[in-house]
């Protein structure tokens, strides 16, 4: 049973709690721009500084408050690697763009990092590292596996942490081993999009909020799109829409789908049952299918707790109670712990669950991060912007993975999620649980 605050926050993220003041932003559409970006989340953000940074005179447009994506919202995990492990890399690409994805990791990562030291972005990054716990003893050997590849093939540091020595890191006795990767860390995430806002607007760039782009036509070499506020010509455009991708993109819309992701966070806990909860203070992820990922807030104060409730749109408070059973499941202790808030959003993901940086049809675009983007859509918002602008440094094994579509996907709604979730609901989660049952040592 869930049980909430007083003046619990149902719809609102934990991370307004202490947010500043929203931006101004620009008034008025410019009739032209030499780069037009579409959509201000990070991917958006981060084009544009990376192609104001090459001269080029750039505008940004939201079709709601900057930030209203997935950006101000998500859960704060800050890392680089590829969803998917070395070996199912090289199945589906082969083994050369494998090895270059995964050695993309820590470049990703350092040129985040030092975005966020450059703009003197106050994100609260803090360097806790990641863990990925298994839920089976089957995950745990493939984390193992994983462990492997990423010391042979990456500079990434990774370690495993047995069963027996797990007790180091999290107070439960779930999981079969976990997989550490210590230069991950932890960010506050509306103050990520917000230094971004920031270090674009003190280049001058300007980003419109509630200006949708409509349509999109091509016209003597370049672009007109039309908005609220009018046209505006571009020579060239990025698409960085990810999981909030309208209609009118239909092409990207039936490769890169919105699947939500929902968040609950605690009331403040009693002093020190955090450091008991998880004593090794790190971001927290698990490989059940419904890909639960924890953590503490900033402050230390609270337990954010997030995850795949559902593969539908669910009402809140359906999902909370989802988010809920689950977190008690890890930690039983918190049954009676009030929540404060729950929220929701929107990841891009693609079929393969992998990002891809390019161009279609004159139209360039970053998308698909697939629930992992506080990094790699800030790195590859980059990498979109140097190809689009034709800069040095554009090139990105992201290019050399694709946007596929699926026969199960022909219309521009995801319609099979609906399916897909049933079969997660009824098949895999009990499989899962099932296994985690079995194997787990009889106290
Ligand atoms: C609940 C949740 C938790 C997550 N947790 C994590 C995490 O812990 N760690 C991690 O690495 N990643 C996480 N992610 C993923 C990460 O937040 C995203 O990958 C990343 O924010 C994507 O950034 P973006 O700029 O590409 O897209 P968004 O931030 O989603 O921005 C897209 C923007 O495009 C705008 N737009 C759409 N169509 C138009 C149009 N036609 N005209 C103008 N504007 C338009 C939208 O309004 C929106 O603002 C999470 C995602 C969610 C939803």
């Amino acid at each position: 049973m869930v049980i909430w605050t007083e003046n619990a926050r149902m719809g609102e993220p934990y991370w307004q709690l202490n947010a500043a003041p929203a931006p101004k932003f620009a008034a008025g559409l410019p009739p032209k721009a030499d780069i037009l970006i579409i959509g201000a989340g990070y991917t958006g953000l981060s084009a544009a500084i990376a192609a104001h940074d090459t001269g080029a005179d750039v505008v940004v447009l939201d079709r709601e408050q900057p930030g209203a994506g997935a950006s101000s919202r998500n859960g704060g995990m800050f890392g680089a690697h590829p969803r998917l492990g070395w070996r199912e890399l090289a199945k589906l690409f082969g083994e050369a763009v494998a090895d270059a994805l995964f050695a993309e990791a820590k470049p990703a990562l350092e040129c985040v990092k030092s975005l966020i030291a450059d703009e003197k972005i106050d994100c609260d990054l803090q360097h806790t590292g990641r863990i990925q716990l298994a839920w089976t003893a089957g995950h745990f050997e493939a984390l193992k596996t994983l462990a492997e590849d990423v010391a042979a093939k990456s500079e990434v540091q990774a370690h495993i942490v047995e069963r027996r020595d797990l007790a180091a890191e999290i107070n439960t006795d779930r999981y079969f081993g976990g997989l550490v990767l210590a230069e991950h860390c932890g960010i506050d995430p509306q103050k990520l999009h917000l230094g971004l806002v920031q270090a674009a607007q003190a280049r001058g760039i300007k980003i419109l909020a509630n200006c949708e782009v409509s349509d999109l036509a091509r016209k003597h070499g370049g672009f007109v799109a039309t908005t609220p506020l009018g046209r505006i010509n571009a020579d060239k455009v990025i698409l960085a829409t990810n999981g909030y991708t309208t209609d009118n993109f239909r092409w990207f819309q039936r490769r890169v789908f919105p699947l939500p992701s929902y968040l609950i966070a605690t009331e403040e806990l009693p002093e020190g049952l955090i450091a008991h909860l998880a004593p090794g203070g790190r971001m927290m992820v698990e490989t059940r299918a419904r890909h639960s990922y924890f953590r503490a807030s900033p402050d230390g104060k609270r337990i954010l707790f997030g995850g795949r409730a559902s593969m539908r749109d669910l009402p809140l408070d359906v999902a909370a109670k989802r988010q809920h059973a689950t977190m008690c499941e890890v930690w039983p202790e918190l049954s009676q712990t009030r929540l404060s808030h729950v929220w929701k959003g929107f990841t891009g993901y693609t079929f393969n669950h992998m990002p891809h940086v390019g161009c279609e049809n004159g139209l360039h675009y970053a998308l698909g991060f697939s629930g992992s983007g506080t990094v790699m859509a800030t790195y590859l918002g980059r990498k979109v912007a140097l190809q689009a602008t034709g800069a040095e440094g554009g090139e990105t094994a992201y290019s050399q993975t694709r946007l596929a579509t699926s026969w199960l996907h022909p219309f521009t709604r995801p319609h099979f999620l609906k399916a897909a979730d049933l079969w997660y609901r009824t098949w895999v989660d009990t499989r899962e649980n099932y296994l985690n049952r079995q194997g787990r040592s009889p106290l």
